[in-house]
């Protein structure tokens, strides 16, 4: 006799696809607010908690931890930077962006904050179901879409109100927005950055962005005894290939002279080769579903934007979540891909100029490095150069 497995139901105001820093933020801004929420994710908690990821912070992300109180560790253990360098072959450019623009960032790690939002979850009653499988959207052009999924082969389904895209690029929130309305913009570069952790102490104390004649490289940090390298790698090389002597070896080279004096050397806590793209999809609001972060977009890493565009659009995504739930207020909801997308759009540009400035692309020839080398000398020569630079890295305003 075939068996009929009851399909469970549950109710909320705010279904959120994703439990990374986009759903989990959003997840515990809602609850703060009073607003019901439950996040689905499709992978275990162990697997969420080791991703490794970003690691500097624009105001906005810090800003939304210390709105949650959860930046305890965040003020402790976070690293403030003042200033960045570029470095080209011999000449290092520091960008003192305390000195231009009287703010700072701070490098502490995603899997940090992911770990501050995922061990408070409990205590300020964020649900977050995990091994959610088969998520579906539906509806999410009308007023009353909901969500199905399977968990320990039970289908479930959340009837809610809003549904929050925070599956990132490879999630099903996206796609769910018809073809019809869609634009979708992109860029994928000729190549892909190797990175390499390690628990050894950082080379310098500020990040180094270098464009050498080998190609790029950046020595970053997640904190004083954590190390974060990269070098940039054409997409057809294997990681295989790349034992972690060979990773510091041409790091030193790239890095320049100074900087490979003060390299320290140790095993790879993890090593891989991410491809490069810039992407935005638009419009980020389809009726009842509202995109977030890497759902509905993506930045080449130089100049550390992934995380703070999520960062930002959870900030836009709540206010106007909640101006629906407190006061029946649907301006902010229809506001919010237009809002999302301006500060979206600034934050590509900022990225796309950055490794372009920074990064030798195939194809290119003396006239392309000469504008480079054109305007790493104005940007060393002139302080509204640096400024500009300055106020983007710490984040223009939301
Ligand atoms: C390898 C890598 C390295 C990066 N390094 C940097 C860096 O150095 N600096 C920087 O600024 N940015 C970096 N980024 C970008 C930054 O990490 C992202 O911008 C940031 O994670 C965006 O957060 P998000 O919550 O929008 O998406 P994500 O972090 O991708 O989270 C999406 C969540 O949705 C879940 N999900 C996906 N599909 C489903 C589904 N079907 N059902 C349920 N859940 C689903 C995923 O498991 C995940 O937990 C990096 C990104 C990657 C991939």
């Amino acid at each position: 006799m075939q068996q009929f497995m009851k399909t469970q139901v549950m109710k909320t105001q705010v279904c959120i696809i994703g439990a990374g820093p986009a759903g989990l933020l959003l997840g515990h801004l809602l609850r703060a607010e009073g607003v019901d929420c439950v996040v689905l994710e499709a992978r275990k908690p162990d697997y969420v908690r080791s991703r490794i990821r970003a690691g500097v912070l624009e105001n906005i992300t810090v800003s939304l931890m210390e709105r949650l109180g959860l930046d305890a560790r965040l003020k402790t253990e976070g690293l403030p930077h003042d200033g960045f360098n570029l470095a080209d072959g011999e000449r290092l450019i520091r960008i003192d962006i305390a000195d231009l623009v009287g703010q700072n960032v701070c490098v502490y790690g995603q899997t940090e904050i992911t770990a501050d939002l995922m061990d408070a979850a409990e205590d300020r009653g964020l649900q977050v179901n995990y091994e959610a499988e088969s998520v579906a959207l539906h509806d999410v052009g009308g007023d009353a879409p909901y969500v199905t999924y399977t968990q320990g082969g039970v289908e479930q389904r959340v009837d809610c109100r809003f549904i929050a895209g925070c599956d990132g690029f490879h999630g099903p929130s996206r796609k769910a927005i018809p073809a019809s309305v869609a634009q979708e913009f992109e860029l994928v570069y000729p190549f892909g950055w190797l990175g390499i952790l390690a628990d050894v102490p950082p080379c310098n104390h500020e990040l180094i962005y270098a464009n050498h004649e080998r190609g790029f490289a950046l020595a970053s940090m997640r904190s004083a005894t954590r190390s974060r390298y990269y070098i940039d790698v054409p997409l057809t090389e294997r990681i295989e290939d790349w034992s972690d002597d060979r990773v510091w070896d041409e790091l030193a080279v790239r890095l320049g002279p100074e900087a490979a004096a003060k390299i320290t050397r140790g095993p790879a806590l993890e090593k891989s080769i991410a491809p490069l793209r810039s992407y935005v999809f638009a419009p980020m609001r389809h009726g009842s579903l509202l995109l977030c972060g890497d759902a509905a977009h993506i930045v080449p890493p130089t100049g550390a934007k992934g995380l703070n565009l999520a960062a930002s659009d959870v900030h836009y995504a709540c206010a106007a979540l909640v101006g629906y739930f407190r006061s029946a207020d649907n301006d902010g909801i229809a506001a919010y891909s237009n809002k999302a997308l301006a500060r979206v759009w600034k934050s590509e540009r900022f990225s796309w100029t950055l490794t372009k400035l920074m990064h030798r692309f195939p194809g290119d020839g003396p006239f392309e490095r000469a504008m480079q080398v054109a305007e790493l000398d104005y940007i060393a020569s002139s302080r509204a150069a640096q400024t500009s630079i300055a106020e983007n890295y710490v984040g223009l305003p939301v």
